[in-house]
């Protein structure tokens, strides 16, 4: 006898979606969040694109949201508990918690999110907290009249360099190429704004200093030649990684950890299903990830309704 029908691992935009559509299911679901609930949107200065609100919208206000209506339908809702290890038996999964609780369902659905890929250079993890950083959110406000860094040439890059403006009196993007993968739109924000500096062609080798951010060491791609940013902080946005290493060997998943099923969640392994940033797709937003929640509700309500034919 299994403790839930159905366990939800992550408290994110897909997570708290599936949580939703399954207690309206009237599902007996749990869902587990090893941090504040919200995922990667509590850390989102504003939210522009997410339909519905017209005016910017603090990330950090959606994600209690999002909790609150899922709680109205009955879903039980478990903060601080994160799930360490995922195991596939006969009568569903049973999920090792890392206070060295266990809890057992008959379905699953994975939703954790990504993490940054790091850059991998000298200075990175030892200045990581006293100069280097992967938010803006949360560090931008101690870089106020300084000079900073911040590294890639997607949205997330140039939407955190015009946020970090409102800090930092000079922001350089680095970038590998001459050309942006942001939107139009940001983009147009970017080149307007007085405080970005391009340093285009260029990739970061080292992030000098001792016991905080000194410099930054980058490379000219085309000529080789090395300068050094006179930055006291780096920001590094240059891609994600899926936090899947829990469903190793138990789902197919490309080499970032990015697992392989299609629109409807439905993964390798029978009653495990992926919802949200951690699924292989084109694009990775809230938008999608609360349709992949309530999908991979949906899917995993019916997967239960077989079993109990069986
Ligand atoms: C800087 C930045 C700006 C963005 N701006 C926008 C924007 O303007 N508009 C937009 O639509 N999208 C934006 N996004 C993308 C959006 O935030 C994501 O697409 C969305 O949050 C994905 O939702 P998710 O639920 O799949 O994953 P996440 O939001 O990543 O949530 C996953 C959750 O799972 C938890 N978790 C992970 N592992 C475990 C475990 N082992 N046990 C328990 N819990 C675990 C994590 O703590 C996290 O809370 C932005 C993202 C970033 C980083």
């Amino acid at each position: 006898m299994s403790d839930c029908d159905l366990l939800i691992l992550g408290g994110g935009p897909a997570g708290l979606t599936a949580g939703l559509y399954a207690a309206r299911a009237r599902l007996h679901a749990v869902l587990l969040e090893r941090m504040m609930m919200g995922g990667q949107i509590a850390t989102t200065e504003t939210l522009e694109n997410y339909p519905g609100f017209p005016e910017p919208l603090a990330g950090a206000e959606l994600g209690p949201l999002f909790e609150k209506q899922a709680q109205q339908f009955g879903l039980d809702v478990r903060r601080f508990q994160e799930a360490a290890a995922l195991e596939r038996h006969e009568s569903g999964f049973s999920v090792a918690l890392a206070d060295g609780s266990r809890i057992t369902a008959r379905a699953l659905i994975a939703a954790m999110g990504t993490e940054w890929v790091k850059l991998g250079i000298p200075g990175e993890d030892n200045l990581r907290g006293v100069g280097v950083s992967y938010c803006a959110t949360c560090d931008g406000a101690f870089f106020r009249d300084q000079e900073i860094a911040v590294i890639g040439g997607g949205n997330s890059a140039i939407e955190e360099a015009l946020f970090l403006t409102k800090f930092a009196r000079r922001v350089h993007v680095v970038h590998r190429r001459d050309t942006l993968r942001a939107e139009r739109i940001v983009q147009e924000r970017a080149f307007a704004n007085d405080r970005i500096a391009f340093v285009w062609n260029h990739v970061p080798v080292a992030i000098r200093g001792e016991s905080a951010v000194e410099g930054l060491e980058v490379r000219d791609v085309n000529r080789g030649e090395t300068t050094v940013l006179p930055v006291t902080g780096v920001f590094i946005y240059i891609g994600m990684r899926a936090n899947t290493a829990l469903l190793q060997g138990l789902v197919a998943m490309d080499d970032r950890g990015f697992v392989a099923a299609g629109e409807d969640t439905v993964t390798t392994c029978p009653g495990l299903f992926a919802a949200g940033d951690i699924r292989q797709k084109p694009l990775r937003q809230v938008v999608t990830a609360v349709s992949d929640g309530a999908v991979a509700a949906v899917m995993a309500e019916k997967y239960l309704e077989n079993l109990g034919d069986e």
